[in-house]
């Protein structure tokens, strides 16, 4: 069976009486998971979506949001997870690229929901501080936990993995059931070889890396507890390893450790792992995580579309790896550096990563010529720029397009200038990104205004966030009198930065 149901059905048999979820001082065993999975499956086939049919998911971390991603897969369709801080015309967007038939949202999110106007989509909400009271648990109830698994392809869809493109037009990654077997037996091989006995904690959105990283954890019976403060809380997360004798943090984006580093002190004696990436990390922070917290961490390094997986830095197993590194190639994924002309660089040269294996997407959703752009002669072309040592340890230099990652999210600048140069104040706008202790990058906009004086600051800052997420939105805003342009009147988003550092 290749189905990746087949994770928790197995566990079910295995485990069934055994904590497979904690939240909110609620627990759902194994059995109660895999019998949930099945009704909503069902639920959804019996309101008429048919196998291959997309879900968006579209609600912060609780128990039904693996109840939903399971439970997708169990009756064949393809979850959509989205994240939770999106804006109402992001979520349109995706929903309708995706050509998602049912959205599951929280109760929250209602009114963001019921603004979109959906037509022919079955949405579904979840409150999490009501379970037992709401529609998801309505439709659980509509279904019935003797669904057999769907049978699927190992190529067939499994998650659609929405990423912004540069040009602000989000690409639908398609990761098959393949790509996430594959990613998972890697995680249990060289990241967390997870057991039974572990505990498991996710903060990071399940929307993302802990999302994916809690198949594994899943896949091994392991007791899973999705924290459920509202928003990352260096000392109450550290209070909860604490008290729940927590053995592995699933998935942290350095801008937190970040912050566990400016923690309370606190009983972290239980844990053996904690795994971190999804952005670069300064070497001075990863020194002082290791001082505070012990070699219990692992780095990993993937993309949307090699989900997690391209190389890692087992800092327990492999001290000797340079901590500006992010390790190496997961073995059975090929890692090679190729120039501006696609061929290799001569070793140790600089040059695009790209990857290759059963971990990497099979295109991007109805986009064929950015598919053929990123897979073109058969490599992922991850955009990232980097070289490899003579003992294959990957250096990331930058990144080709000038993607912001400010507190683990990623922020595309073409698609904050696309808003800001919308207010009737600003003639021409470039955004980019500073670098920040605390978030990693701040994102910047530096504008020409239309007239005299210009918009103040409080404003254009108010107006993007009625048109995009709030951590999307310009921290500051710098007054130009102009751009700086090449010769071809390009804007130079790089030499505006610099003018920018320069000054401050
Ligand atoms: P996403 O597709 O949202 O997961 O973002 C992937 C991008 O985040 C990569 O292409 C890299 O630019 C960056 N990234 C991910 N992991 C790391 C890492 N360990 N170190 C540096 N950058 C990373």
């Amino acid at each position: 069976m290749v189905n990746v149901v087949s994770l928790l059905t197995t566990s079910a048999q295995r485990h069934p009486d055994r904590c497979a979820l904690r939240f909110a001082g609620r627990r759902t065993s194994y059995r109660e998971l895999g019998d949930a999975a099945a009704r909503f499956g069902s639920a959804l086939l019996s309101r008429g979506l048919v196998p291959g049919d997309r879900v968006g998911l579209f609600m912060p971390n609780c128990e039904q949001y693996l109840v939903a991603l399971f439970g997708a897969w169990h009756a064949g369709l393809v979850p959509v997870p989205m994240n939770a801080k999106l804006a109402g015309p992001e979520v349109a967007v995706i929903v309708g690229d995706s050509g998602a038939r049912a959205l599951i949202h929280s109760a929250a999110a209602a009114p963001l929901v019921r603004g979109l106007e959906l037509a022919d989509v079955h949405t579904v909400e979840v409150d999490p501080a009501a379970p037992g009271e709401d529609g998801f648990s309505r439709l659980l109830a509509e279904g019935t936990a003797d669904l057999a698994p769907a049978e699927v392809g190992a190529d067939d869809l499994a998650w659609l993995f929405y990423t912004s493109g540069t040009t602000g037009r989000p690409k639908g990654a398609q990761l098959s059931h393949r790509n996430l077997l594959v990613m998972t037996w890697t995680l249990l091989a060289d990241v967390c070889a997870y057991t039974s006995d572990d505990v498991v904690l996710h903060v990071a959105p399940l929307s993302h890396g802990s999302g994916l990283y809690a198949l594994g954890a899943i896949a091994r019976g392991a007791d899973n507890i999705i924290y459920d403060g509202a928003g990352f809380d260096p000392d109450a997360v550290l209070g909860l390893v604490g008290r729940e004798r927590v053995t592995v943090i699933a998935f942290l984006v350095p801008t937190m450790i970040v912050r566990m580093l400016a923690a309370e002190p606190a009983d972290t004696g239980s844990l053996r792992c904690a795994v971190y990436g999804g952005a670069p990390i300064h070497v001075e922070h990863s020194r002082a995580m290791l001082d505070r917290f012990g070699p219990i961490f692992v780095q990993i390094y993937g993309q949307g579309e090699s989900p997690m997986t391209v190389t890692y830095l087992n800092h327990a197993s492999a001290p000797d790896i340079p901590l500006d590194s992010a390790g190496v190639a997961h073995p059975g994924v090929e890692v090679r550096i190729l120039g501006d002309d696609d061929a290799p660089v001569p070793a140790g040269g600089e040059g695009e990563v790209c990857v290759r294996g059963d971990v990497v997407m099979r295109g991007y959703w109805n986009n064929p010529a950015a598919t053929e752009r990123a897979l073109r002669g058969g490599w992922l072309h991850t955009g990232d720029i980097g070289r490899i040592d003579e003992r294959g340890c990957l250096f990331l230099l930058d990144r080709s397009s000038d993607v912001i990652i400010s507190g683990g999210a990623n922020i595309y600048p073409r698609e904050v200038e696309e808003v800001l140069v919308q207010h009737p104040g600003v003639a021409e706008v470039v955004v980019f990104g500073v670098p920040d202790e605390t978030w990693g990058e701040n994102v910047v906009a530096a504008v020409v205004a239309a007239s005299s004086p210009p918009p103040p600051e409080g404003e254009l800052i108010s107006f993007s966030t009625a048109h995009i997420a709030s951590f999307k939105k310009p921290k500051k805003i710098i007054y130009l009198d102009a751009l700086p342009k090449s010769a071809y009147g390009k804007v130079l988003r790089r030499e505006a930065r610099r003018l920018v550092l320069a000054e401050s």
